[in-house]
C-alpha cells in the first residue's frame, strides 16, 4: 500500500508522523518527497549516500543554422524560449524538459543536453530503507526529482511518502498515485484553514484520505468538528507532549524514546487498511 503524508502548510509535524509510522510497521519503506528541504533523514544516525543524479533534457540551439522562425518559442508553454527580431533567448531555469521544441523545430537545429536538478540519496536503517530527493539550491522545479524518487517505491512493501507541504504542483505530484492520503494538521484556526485547502486538493485528486491531528490540546475542537461534519476519518490525535518535543529536538523518533506510541502509529495504518477494505468508518 502507498500512503502519502501531506499537509496544507509546513510545520504541522508531517515528517514526524511519516517517520514514526514507517518505523512502526514491519515491512515499510519511507520516501521523502519534500525535495526542497528533505528532513526525514535527521531522525536516522547513518548518513545518506548518493544513489544517482537527476536531470532533465534541455534544448541546445545551433544558432548558425536557426532562422529565428519562432516556432519553438510559440510552442513552449513555459516561456522558456523567446525570439525577438534576430535574437533567440533561452531561459534554462524555466525549461521543464518536455522535448517539444526539438520535435517542432522545422530545421532540426535543436539537440538536447542534460541539466542536472539534484540527487537521490539512500539511508534509513537495516530494516527500513529511506530514499529522498534533494533539489540543487536555486533550482525552481523539483517535480522531476519527486517523480524519480517515487519510482524507487517497492510495491511489495508499505510505502510512506512524506509529501512537500502546501497544495502546489510538488505536493500534488507526491500525493498522486497513492492509495491513501493522511493530512496532518494542528487543532488551531490556522490549521483548520490550511486543512480545508488541502482537503479540496485531495478531493480533486480523488484519493481517499483521513486526518491526523498533531499537538492535540493546543487549540480548540474546530478541526474535530469539521472532520465529523464532513465525514472525514480522524485517524489519530498525537498530544502536545513535552517529552515528544524533547525527542524531536534531539532528532529521536517518538517510538524510539516512547515505545508505547508504536501502537498509536501502527494503529493509523490499521484504520486505513480497514477503510480501504470497506470495514472502516467511512
Ligand atoms: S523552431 Fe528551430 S529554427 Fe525556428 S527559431 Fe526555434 S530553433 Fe530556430
Ligand atoms: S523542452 Fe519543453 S519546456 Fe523546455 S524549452 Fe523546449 S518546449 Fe520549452
Amino acid at each position: 500500500m502507498k500512503i502519502s503524508i501531506a499537509s496544507g502548510k509546513g510545520g504541522t509535524g508531517k515528517t514526524t508522523i511519516a517517520v514514526n509510522m514507517a518505523l512502526s510497521l514491519d515491512d515499510a519503506m519511507l520516501i521523502d518527497c519534500d525535495v526542497e528541504e528533505p528532513n526525514c533523514h535527521l531522525f536516522f544516525k547513518e548518513p545518506m549516500e548518493k544513489v544517482r543524479d537527476v536531470g532533465i533534457p534541455v534544448p541546445e540551439f545551433d544558432l548558425d543554422k536557426c532562422d529565428r522562425c519562432g516556432k519553438c518559442a510559440d510552442f513552449c508553454q513555459y516561456n522558456a524560449i523567446a525570439v525577438i527580431k534576430d535574437k533567440l533567448l533561452f531561459f534554462e531555469e524555466l525549461c521543464h524538459g518536455c522535448g517539444g521544441c526539438k520535435i517542432i523545430c522545422p530545421l532540426d537545429v535543436i539537440t538536447e543536453v542534460e541539466h542536472f536538478l539534484g540527487v537521490i540519496e539512500k539511508g534509513g536503517t537495516d530494516d527500513m530503507v529511506l530514499y529522498h530527493g534533494l533539489l540543487n539550491i536555486g533550482e525552481p522545479f523539483g517535480v522531476p526529482i519527486i517523480r524519480t524518487v517515487k519510482d524507487l517505491a517497492d510495491d511489495s512493501k508499505t510505502v510512506i511518502f512524506d509529501s512537500p507541504p502546501g497544495t502546489a504542483c510538488p505536493a500534488v505530484e507526491a500525493m498522486n498515485d497513492s492509495d491513501y492520503v493522511i493530512l496532518v494538521t494542528e487543532p488551531t484556526p490556522f490549521g483548520l484553514h490550511d486543512l480545508r485547502l488541502a482537503v479540496d486538493v485531495v478531493i480533486k485528486i480523488g484519493t481517499p484520505f483521513g486526518v491526523v491531528v498533531n499537538r492535540g490540546g493546543i487549540g480548540d475542537d474546530r478541526v474535530d468538528r469539521y472532520c465529523r461534519e464532513e465525514e472525514i476519518p480522524l485517524l489519530a490525535t498525537i498530544p502536545n507532549d513535552l517529552d515528544i518535543a524533547r525527542l524531536y529536538s534531539k532528532g529521536i523518533p517518538i517510538i524510539k524514546g516512547m515505545p508505547e506510541y508504536k501502537d498509536v502509529f501502527a494503529g493509523i495504518y490499521d484504520k486505513i487498511d480497514e477503510i480501504i477494505d470497506g470495514r472502516g468508518a467511512y
